[in-house]
């Protein structure tokens, strides 16, 4: 090749292998920011970036809160047709400017919206161009506070993601146990939603929801797959018999350990380290327990 091109030639041809590779990186960067942003599904647009936050407004808030949680709806400023693919266990990065300062925090939507419907709420707030919250209120918290009581309607924040490592495969588990604590239901139910959905996963699911802000969701999903896909029991107290409490209402669906039985777990860190601890007892390996990172602290 050497002899028949000539050393020039040589040259010439690796300084356009280079350009081109230039020119590749730049427009797969254009294309991650700029006006391929969206691509269609299902008639609706997708957006699909990652490394841009998008202007929203604050556009609805539940005027009744359970356990100190509110529901939160977000809309987008321009992507008024658009969803946000939000991949299950995957959150949004919400920022905001309160009292002068820029405040950013992690929340999972509690709602897919795709042709086929996610969790819903009311029909005003499952429409493309919407994105709703589940969001507890921390006395002195600055972002819950704001967004569930002091920032007026109609305030604006801005919003990125979808974000998150975590990955279910499809049929990876013939059954999931699902544990949550308060707001801790949000990345669950986002994967229980989305798996069922799904035809050909056969995934079942065993949610015990401690002190739940959506128990309407998810009694209504409860009756909508009664083919036993998912079964969901409430607690209302604390750490109160936890132990004996989960242990019960396993052994109801006669639960044993083995590889085909996963956990997930979502709360603040201590609850996720005592309930792992009680699955560990029970004879499940941890390498199948995974605990969303919650507690941001
Ligand atoms: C992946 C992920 C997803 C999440 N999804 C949700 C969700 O769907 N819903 C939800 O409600 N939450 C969710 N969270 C938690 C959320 O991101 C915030 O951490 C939470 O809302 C508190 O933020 P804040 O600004 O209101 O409170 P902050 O101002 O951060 O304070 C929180 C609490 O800690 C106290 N505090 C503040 N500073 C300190 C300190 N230095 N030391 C000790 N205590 C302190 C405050 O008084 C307050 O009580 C998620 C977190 C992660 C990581």
């Amino acid at each position: 090749f050497e002899q028949s091109m000539g050393v020039s030639g040589c040259i010439n041809w690796t300084i356009a292998l280079i350009l081109v590779e230039i020119y590749i990186r730049r427009r797969e960067k254009q294309l991650r920011k700029g006006e391929n942003r969206y691509h269609t599904e299902n008639g609706f647009a997708v957006i699909t970036s990652e490394d841009e936050f998008l202007d929203c407004v604050i556009s609805h808030r539940s005027s009744d809160a359970k356990y100190d949680t509110r529901i939160v709806t977000l809309s987008f400023v321009k992507e008024k047709k658009a969803y946000l693919a939000t991949p299950p266990g995957q959150h949004f990065s919400i920022r905001a400017i309160i009292n002068g300062e820029t405040v950013t925090r992690s929340y999972t939507p509690i709602q897919t919206i795709s042709k086929e419907g996610g969790v819903h709420l009311t029909k005003e707030l499952c429409k493309p161009g919407f994105l709703s919250f589940a969001i507890k209120t921390y006395p002195n918290g600055k972002m819950s506070k704001y967004l569930n009581e002091t920032a007026p309607i109609g305030s604006s924040v801005k919003i990125l993601g979808p974000l998150g490592s975590f990955r279910l495969e499809e049929n990876e588990f013939s059954t999931l146990i699902l544990i949550s604590a308060g707001s801790g239901i949000t990345p669950l139910l986002s994967v229980v939603t989305q798996t069922l959905k799904k035809r050909t996963d056969k995934t079942r699911f065993i949610l015990l929801a401690i002190k739940c802000p959506l128990e309407e969701q998810l009694e209504k999903l409860q009756n909508t797959y009664d083919s036993g896909r998912f079964s969901v029991q409430f607690l209302k107290g604390g750490r109160e018999n936890l132990d004996s409490t989960i242990s019960g209402y396993l052994e109801t669906f006669a639960i044993k350990p083995t590889q085909q039985i996963g956990c997930l777990l979502c709360g603040p860190v201590a609850f996720m380290q005592y309930v792992i601890r009680l699955l560990k007892k029970q004879g499940h390996s941890r390498h199948n327990i995974h605990a969303f990172g919650f507690d941001d602290r």
